[in-house]
């Protein structure tokens, strides 16, 4: 089975591997406060900072889920006022934690299929923490990253939290300009699900702390305090994903090792190929059009192509929400080679 299912999407080459080794070297039963286990989160830590171009001063923080990210993240940066910009499921999702944990969060929507203008976009007076969503996974649209500069440039007091779940580690990001950066590890990392990762800048903390200060809950076990207490010393508030924290310094090594330039490049040969498919891509603007989640506009026919690649072994998401039969969304990632995109568009052509 050939999957380009956008999360969980196919697993990275050498994961089924790195899972063995992990398994003969009892990774999961070594304790999470041993010698062993700091050494693993500080590999896993390092490499994945180099692979994103962490800062050396922002932290990084494992979680449970992309999801669970949503819910720190508000929790830890914004007493009352958060600002979403939505053009799909998931920033939506955002907005609703942030509504959901009794804040006042206000919001600015485009049509799916549509990106933000930044240029023009006008952030509320009051506004704590922007959020948005690099790559909607739900529609294809991703936002480029010099717009996301310009709108920080233009209010440079509010802290800004992305979410890249399906954008990283193909997209390059640039932290100068993000306080909290969130994904989850089955999307583009290639990886079983059940790990999120937060990365979060000083300024971010610096605002945690203030709140805890003034009484404000910032939630228990994973609020940013404890969450850095811990990271300190390469630790985890609790008992962690450790095979899951394993896998992801090793797949970020393999992609050293190969190179991002090389792995980013032939992530864009990809898309070429997908959209030589004869199928119209949903997101009409070259600009807004993710290399990673392609959405293909097949309309009526999208049962029947699903129905067709799957009796050729090839799996591609349904549309989503209320595009759920007129659309194919098809993940890009590192794990799909050449090959792999070879012959989804050649069964597409069919
Ligand atoms: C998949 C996805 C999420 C949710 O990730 P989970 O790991 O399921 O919590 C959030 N945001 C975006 C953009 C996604 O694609």
């Amino acid at each position: 089975m050939l999957s380009f299912n956008p999360g969980p999407s196919k697993l990275f080459g050498t994961v089924v591997d790195h899972l063995h080794e992990g398994l003969r070297e009892q990774i999961s039963s070594i304790s999470h406060r041993s010698h062993q286990f700091r050494n693993l989160i500080a590999y896993t830590v390092s490499q994945l900072k180099e692979v994103l171009g962490v800062p050396s001063d922002y932290h990084v923080f494992f979680l449970g889920s992309a999801t669970e990210a949503m819910e720190r993240v508000i929790q830890n940066l914004v007493e009352r006022h958060s600002y979403h910009l939505i053009n799909g499921a998931f920033s939506q999702r955002f907005f609703d934690v942030s509504r959901e944990l009794g804040k006042e969060p206000q919001c600015k929507r485009v049509v799916d299929g549509l990106g933000h203008d930044f240029e023009t976009v006008e952030i509320p007076e009051g506004t704590e923490l922007v959020c948005v969503t690099h790559c909607e996974t739900s529609t294809g649209v991703m936002q480029p990253m010099g717009e996301i500069v310009r709108l920080r440039e233009r209010y440079p007091d509010v802290l800004l939290a992305l979410d890249a779940v399906s954008s990283v580690p193909f997209a390059p990001i640039d932290f100068s300009v993000v306080d909290a950066l969130f994904f989850s590890v089955q999307k583009g990392f290639g990886l079983p699900a059940g790990l999120g990762v937060v990365i979060v800048s000083p300024r971010a903390l610096d605002k945690a702390r203030a709140l805890d200060h003034k009484g404000v809950s910032i939630g228990s076990y994973h609020n940013f305090l404890h969450l850095e207490k811990q990271a300190l010393h390469h630790q985890t508030p609790e008992t962690p994903n450790v095979m899951a924290i394993y896998l992801l310094g090793k797949v970020c090594g393999d992609f050293l090792a190969e190179g991002l330039t090389v792995l980013r490049e032939l992530t864009l040969e990809k898309e070429r190929l997908l959209l030589q498919s004869s199928w119209p891509p949903f997101v009409r603007e070259s600009r807004w059009r993710s290399p990673t989640v392609m959405v293909l506009d097949v309309g009526v026919h999208a049962p029947l192509l699903r129905e067709n690649l799957l009796r050729e072994g090839i799996v591609v998401g349904k549309g989503y929400g209320p595009h759920s039969d007129l659309h194919l969304r098809v993940g890009n990632f590192f794990a799909h080679d050449l090959v792999d995109m070879e012959r989804l568009v050649d069964s597409l052509k069919r």
